[in-house]
């Protein structure tokens, strides 16, 4: 059995692979935190070999309600994603699998990865009605990036909206993602109306040093960002902070903080 970790959002320690029936991995904690549920790895072993994975410490997770009727995210693509029953007895998280190919990937929610998010950047700066703007860096170097959707010289109302503040908390930015789709669709006739109107600050990954290092819920310092936003620093919180400056710099009328919910 081969498991790795060793890719952008990965998240599993392995225990002891010897036995394809008695998989015993670990979830690690946030780097500089002790929260921890998220998990992202790759199975690889024989075609037709069954495998039975047990991750040990799913008891100690930050939100063990989430466990019960967990079903884990499963893909031999890394496009298409599907659903796998797992068990959840005496703080151990446990599923199955028959390799139909060698390799597969299981994470907690569907990834959003930061190849696609960049993806999300380029594609949205097409629209016109769009601009694309750094508003500075992370700790881990990652660009804080800013989208400005405005269809109109006069907007009568500003709304802000960040996604992932927890990086663990992937369909934040999948909805983001929605989102856009929706407002830059000129086909959308109740898009394009309310883009007369209204302008959109969007934040599609508050927290991308968290994202790319498997994080559950803080940043590379070990910040949990949501709770940062009464006195943030460049030093622990940069994320935060360079949002909020730009917040306070423009005004807003409708503030959106897009999160996931570890524990439904
Ligand atoms: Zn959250």
């Amino acid at each position: 059995m081969v498991i790795s970790d060793k890719f952008d959002g990965g998240n599993i320690s392995v225990i002891d692979a010897s036995d394809p029936l008695n998989i015993q991995l670990e979830i690690k904690p946030d780097n500089a935190s002790d929260f921890f549920q998220w998990f992202y790895f790759r199975l690889e072993g024989e075609v037709g070999q069954t495998c039975r994975v047990h991750i040990i410490n799913a008891g100690q997770a930050s939100y063990t309600d989430g466990w019960k009727d967990y079903k884990v995210c499963t893909s031999w693509s890394r496009e298409d994603w599907f659903r796998t029953p797992t068990e959840y007895n005496n703080g151990i998280l446990s599923f199955d699998i028959t390799l139909e190919q060698n390799a597969v990937y299981f994470s907690f929610f569907q990834p959003f990865s930061h190849e696609r998010h960049l993806d999300l950047l380029s594609w949205a700066q097409e629209d016109a009605r769009l601009n694309l703007e750094t508003l500075g860096q992370t700790l881990d170097g990652h660009a804080m990036s800013l989208l400005h959707v405005c269809g109109t010289d006069t907007p009568q109302h500003t709304v802000w909206l960040i996604a992932r503040q927890h990086p663990g908390e992937t369909m934040a930015e999948w909805f983001i993602e929605g989102l856009l789709e929706a407002l830059l669709d000129r086909d959308n006739s109740q898009a394009t109306q309310l883009l007369q109107t209204t302008e959109f600050y969007i934040v599609p990954n508050m927290n991308p040093d968290g994202s790319v290092r498997g994080n559950l819920r803080t940043n590379a310092a070990g910040a949990n960002l949501n709770r940062e936003w009464q006195s943030p620093t460049m030093e622990y919180s940069p994320e935060v902070y360079l949002v909020r400056e730009k917040m306070l710099a423009v005004g807003g009328d409708l503030f959106l903080d897009i999160h996931g919910d570890e524990a439904l």
